[in-house]
């Protein structure tokens, strides 16, 4: 691919105290694309995705959103994390606001929109994951499923450059679970550039453009789903994967 890439790591490393967690990964995601990172728990994949919005510090590397380097001490975070959406495991989603509020709420807090333009931009997003009958309706008010995707509309409201999604279904009841995935598979047809973890090897191996397996804090292979899934190279890439099959 020529394109830019979208998010580039390169070289990234970070600790925990002593505890190395990412001991140097060179990873691009290119627009357009959706690349799912596979691997054990405890390999690093939700500290790289919380390194590319800052969630957390690392000590060496570096990581491009497009052309601007957001390693830099003097970056404007709260601008960069407007072109990074995170979907996580848990939803996070604020309990007192109804689906439209929690959508429309950094359009108003952190773009200054004005209600009427934040209310009819997140009702738009919350038509596209399906839920627009639910605007008023309350987390605990919503289905699993329901509440993960005011999640993903959340995150689509700011129109960001990327979405990273941490184990975005691992939460749910299983009868939800495809809801989320397909409104997942329906962004990336309309374009959206993901990095999506996930323990859904099926919709990995289904929807990927490429698979990342990553272990002890290193990217062990990389492909397209027919390579990893059907010709794995590693051993450790082949231990994997029997578990799940
Ligand atoms: P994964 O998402 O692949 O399960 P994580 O990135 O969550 O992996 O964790 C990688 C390693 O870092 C694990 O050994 C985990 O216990 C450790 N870890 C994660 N978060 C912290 C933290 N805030 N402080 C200390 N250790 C952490
Ligand atoms: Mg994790």
């Amino acid at each position: 691919m020529s394109a830019l890439p979208i998010l580039e790591l390169v070289g990234l490393h970070k600790a925990y105290g002593s505890l190395e967690v990412l001991r140097g990964i060179d990873l691009r995601v290119f627009p357009g694309e959706m690349v799912c990172v596979i691997g054990p728990s405890g390999s690093g994949k939700s500290s790289m995705l919380r390194c590319c919005n800052r969630l957390e510090s690392f000590q060496s590397g570096q990581i491009m959103v497009g052309d601007a380097d957001i390693s830099r001490p003097d970056v404007d975070i709260n601008a960069v994390r407007q072109h990074i959406g995170m979907v996580f495991q848990q939803f996070n989603l604020y309990p007192h606001l109804t689906a439209l509020g929690n959508v429309t709420l950094a359009l108003r807090k952190v773009q200054g929109k004005s209600r009427a333009e934040a209310d009819r931009l997140g009702m738009a997003a919350l038509e596209r994951v399906g839920l627009a009958d639910k605007a008023q309706a309350h987390p605990a008010q919503l289905s699993g499923g329901q509440q993960q995707r005011v999640g993903i509309a959340r995150a689509i409201v700011l129109q960001p450059k990327i979405i990273l999604f941490d184990e975005p279904t691992s939460a749910l009841d299983p009868e939800t679970v495809g809801e989320v995935l397909k409104v997942m598979r329906q962004l990336r047809e309309n374009g959206m550039t993901m990095l999506v973890v996930t323990h859904e090897m099926g919709f990995a191996r289904a929807a990927a453009d490429r698979v990342i397996f990553m272990d002890g804090g290193v990217i062990v292979e990389e492909g397209t789903p027919a390579d990893v899934f059907g010709a794995p190279k590693h051993d450790r890439t082949r231990a994997f994967l029997a578990r799940y099959t």
